[in-house]
């Protein structure tokens, strides 16, 4: 089994637009109720330590559920004839124009929220806050209920580019629609239990979130599907053989240089850079924006024109990631790349622009899963290894290699490469060379196998075959030295890590 996600833009009527709109702010109003019931317990409950307080997805829909006919959320006031006045528990008035389903995910994120905000390991999350219309993306989630049956999320009824939501009506679709069809088309298959014939699909719609972006509304639709046929997997290595890798060094220069071992590079990709290119323009449209008068109609127009350049630069980053990691994970089944401290790096305000608008983080998510799903192997290398600064050759650790420095030259064995084949070279030696060390761990979050080397000792050289290294040759050993001194020199000065790693 492995989740994949299709984004569709849709083209809705007017009609249509307006009940998204009006889904978005029942998706935001159910959120926001639950955390006012929540906080209302937590508040209760320091009066009364027996109160209880709704913390998962499932007490948040139940409260919810309980609130919504109850009489705070709704009640009307009816006089009689004779002046008599009566109160009338109505609930909330237009609850049922609204798929309950809507509410539930609202609540299930909120208690998505929570568990984060209560969670003590990892990185700290403080406790949700009230969503603003205005601020932040509106956006609602459909679960898909009634998979098989008429009241689902269906594709291409109707037309071949739509989308079927329930309660929503069939919307139509920018896109061709044709490869998610043919996933979900029911095919004949042989129940492994009974041995009977059973038609079923090999995938099936998990859920649909609507969110709109700039100007546009896209549906993004998750789906469960099985495993990838075992043509477009890579082979295992078998018994005794050792799995080839290549290195991948990110870097600013180059997006992403990729090297053999042997120091053969394999390719090299040029980063579109959409925010560096359109900064101009952005700046130029943020300018025209904060010239505008609050309330406005040249504010609201200010705003469009804004948010859709932002879209524009995040989808040209997109499509770029995802074209560049798809060929990666198919060409090759073994990829290497270093641990970068993106946080970190981002501090140097230099380059912070420059690193962001690559993407490197989303980069190695991607290439993680998609590995993943074609039996590959993604090794991260230890963040302590200095594959900038090694030689790929005989393995010496230079002192300094400053950024504009593009070619590495090897005082010791004399070697002139390009500075990322080199870095790429060194990073796929040290996977090859962890992957028989190292003891392999299924990584839940990739939902695959995954290495995750730990730094051994001895990392950042290698010696080629027949040739004798600085170690054996009698010399002062640099390498083994020099190894273990940088490494210990990167521990105490994290700081200084940015300009040297890229
Ligand atoms: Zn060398």
């Amino acid at each position: 089994m492995r989740h994949t996600t299709f984004r569709f833009a849709f083209a809705p009527t007017a009609e249509q637009s307006r009940m998204f709109v009006r889904y978005s702010g029942a998706s935001r109003f159910a959120y926001n109720q639950c955390l006012q019931l929540v906080t209302d317990a937590l508040a209760a409950r320091k009066a009364d330590p027996s109160a209880t307080v709704p913390w998962s997805g499932f007490d948040l829909i139940k409260a919810l559920n309980r609130w919504k006919t109850s009489e705070s959320a709704g009640r009307v006031f009816v006089v009689a004839p004779d002046g008599t006045t009566t109160k009338q528990v109505t609930g909330l008035s237009w609850r049922t124009q609204i798929s309950a389903q809507v509410f539930e995910e609202a609540a299930v994120d909120l208690g998505r929220g929570l568990a984060r905000y209560a969670q003590r390991s990892g990185r700290r999350v403080g406790f949700p806050r009230r969503k603003r219309k205005g601020h932040g993306r509106d956006s609602f989630r459909l679960r898909n209920k009634d998979a098989s049956g008429r009241g689902g999320i269906r594709i291409g009824e109707g037309h071949p580019r739509s989308v079927t939501l329930p309660k929503i009506g069939t919307v139509r679709v920018h896109e061709d629609t044709r490869r998610l069809r043919w996933m979900l088309r029911p095919v004949k298959n042989l129940d492994v239990r009974t041995g009977r014939a059973v038609v079923g699909s090999p995938a099936r719609v998990l859920s649909a979130t609507v969110t709109r972006r700039a100007n546009r509304w896209y549906v993004h639709l998750n789906i469960e599907a099985a495993d990838l046929h075992p043509s477009r997997r890579h082979r295992q290595p078998s018994q005794g053989q050792v799995r080839r890798f290549v290195g991948i060094d990110r870097g600013l220069a180059a997006f992403a240089v990729v090297a053999c071992s042997n120091g053969a590079e394999v390719c090299r990709f040029t980063a579109p850079r959409p925010l560096t290119r359109r900064h101009g323009r952005l700046r130029q449209r943020s300018r025209a924006f904060s010239r505008t008068r609050r309330g406005s109609r040249n504010r609201t127009k200010a705003v469009r024109a804004l948010a859709r350049e932002h879209h524009r630069i995040a989808n040209i980053r997109r499509s770029f990631l995802h074209e560049v990691s798809s060929q990666l994970a198919q060409t090759h089944s073994g990829l290497a790349v270093e641990d970068l401290p993106v946080a970190n790096l981002i501090r140097n305000r230099h380059l912070a622009r420059a690193i962001t608008d690559a993407a490197w983080a989303e980069f190695a998510r991607q290439l993680r899963y998609k590995t993943a799903w074609r039996g590959g192997e993604l090794v991260v290398c230890d963040r302590w290894f200095p594959s900038t600064k090694t030689c790929s050759v005989c393995g010496r650790v230079v002192e300094q290699l400053a950024l504009r420095t593009r070619t590495f030259h090897c005082g010791a064995c004399g070697l002139v490469m390009d500075r990322d084949r080199n870095a790429a070279a060194n990073l796929a030696a040290w996977a090859e060379r962890a992957t028989i060390k190292t003891a392999r761990v299924p990584d839940r979050q990739a939902g695959g196998w995954v290495t995750h080397a730990p730094g051994g000792e001895g990392a950042g050289h290698r010696f080629c075959g027949g040739e004798t290294g600085p170690r054996e040759g009698g010399t002062n050993a640099p390498a083994s030295a020099g190894v273990k001194d940088t490494r210990e020199g990167w521990r105490l000065t994290t700081s200084k890590r940015p300009v040297d790693a890229l």
